[in-house]
């Protein structure tokens, strides 16, 4: 049964697809958004919501940033609820080690003219008061910004739908085809391309891309108004992100617009349960007291888990899926989908209007995987 025809079938209504719908309708295309469960309910509601500059390669800096100045330009559209901050990130270093990478990052980003500022042993208490006394400095980055992620993507969503998308949730996606998506509940939708913005969950419809799942765990604390002024991440945060066998728990913490401060991070492979783990949890809350002491006697008011979606190389899968030049991927953004939504969506309209992207897109085309399968 073929319930109705579009351009563009998008299934996964988290951050990443309803970018791709807002992108897609304001490029004139006819779309619906086929959501399994709530919009913006998957690692989209789990997230940190930093919009961060990451330079780990250059294609990922190209993304990040692309990504964060889309977010500088919409950032006076979006409404209250999407908390927008430019508080700008301090990168803190412990060590001299730490110091060297301070400086490695100013001269990168610098380069590329990204403003950033490196703070000494001195002046990093200046910023950042609460910080323990004994670090060596750090590296802010002003532009860098915060967002309430579930806020934007429906916000993103509900743009769409003003402008003609169709929402149709509470029903999952079952199978993707060259000519559309069939629904759980028997009814086909036609369309001229699907998009596969699933997350993690995206190797269900797309069986053969290396995508894995990376559970992490986060804090909520209780309004402390002023407590912190940036989002803090410890350099060591480098080292626990690239990581791809152990568990790992990094300095992660965010002042949020409503005072509440959001704790984390904990990078974990092969956990496919949700549940919260108090030994991850508490390793994450001590080495958050490590670097603010006076952390320990806040409440933490919640507590949960998300999922990252994760490739071998820490970049996500944008565009034809191999062997199906009608079904798209936007998938496998780790740690960053929040911050590379807005850019995913661009770089993916880019290849249906077969017009040329801002940045290089070959690093993201999912081809790359089944190049890797091949040489490896
Ligand atoms: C602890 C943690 C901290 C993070 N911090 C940050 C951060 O600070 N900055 C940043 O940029 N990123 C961060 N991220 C990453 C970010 O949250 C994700 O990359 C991003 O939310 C991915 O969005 P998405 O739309 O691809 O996936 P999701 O938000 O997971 O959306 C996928 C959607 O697809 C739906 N779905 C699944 N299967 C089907 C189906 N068969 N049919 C229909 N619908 C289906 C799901 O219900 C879901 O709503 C963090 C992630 C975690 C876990």
């Amino acid at each position: 049964m073929i319930s109705s025809v579009f351009d563009v079938a998008i299934v996964g209504a988290g951050i990443v697809g309803a970018a791709c719908a807002d992108e897609c309708v304001r490029e004139g295309m006819t779309v619906v958004v086929i959501e399994s469960d709530i919009v913006g309910g998957g690692a989209t509601a789990a997230g940190m919501g930093h919009i961060v500059v990451m330079d780990d390669s250059e294609a990922q800096f190209a993304l990040t940033s692309y990504s964060q100045s889309l977010w500088r330009e919409l950032a006076p559209d979006l409404p209250g609820d999407v908390e927008y901050e430019a508080c700008g990130t301090i990168w803190v270093a412990a060590d001299e080690e730490e110091m060297e990478e301070v400086r490695r990052k100013q001269a990168f980003y610098s380069e590329r003219n990204v403003p950033v500022e490196v703070l000494d042993a001195d002046a990093l208490p200046d910023a950042e008061p609460k910080l323990r006394n004994g670090l060596a400095g750090g590296l802010r980055v002003p532009g860098d910004a915060v967002i309430y992620p579930p806020a934007a993507a429906r916000f993103l969503l509900e743009r769409a739908r003003a402008r003609g998308a169709v929402l149709r949730s509470g029903v999952p996606v079952f199978e993707l085809t060259d000519d559309g998506a069939r629904l759980r509940d028997g009814a086909f939708i036609a369309s001229g391309v699907t998009i596969n913005a699933t997350g993690s969950w995206a190797p269900s419809l797309t069986p053969g891309i290396d995508v894995r799942k990376r559970k992490g765990h986060l804090v909520i604390t209780d309004r402390y108004p002023g407590f912190l002024r940036h989002q803090l991440v410890e350099l060591g945060y480098l080292k626990s992100a690239h990581s791809l066998t152990s568990d790992s728990v990094a300095f992660n913490v965010q002042p949020r617009r409503t005072g509440q401060l959001l704790i984390g991070s904990s990078r974990q492979f092969g956990s496919e349960d949700s549940k919260v783990d108090a030994a991850i949890l508490g390793r994450m809350l001590a080495r958050a007291e490590e670097y603010i002491p006076e952390l320990g006697p806040l409440s933490a008011i919640r507590t949960w888990t998300g999922f990252r979606a994760a490739t071998p190389d820490k970049l996500p899968l944008i565009g034809p899926s191999p062997g199906h030049s009608r079904q798209y991927l936007a998938t496998g953004h780790e740690g960053l989908g929040i911050t590379t939504s807005l850019g995913t969506a661009r770089l993916l309209v880019d290849q249906l209007l077969g017009r040329p992207s801002q940045i290089p897109i070959g690093p993201f085309l999912p081809a790359r995987s089944m190049q890797e399968a091949i040489h490896a």
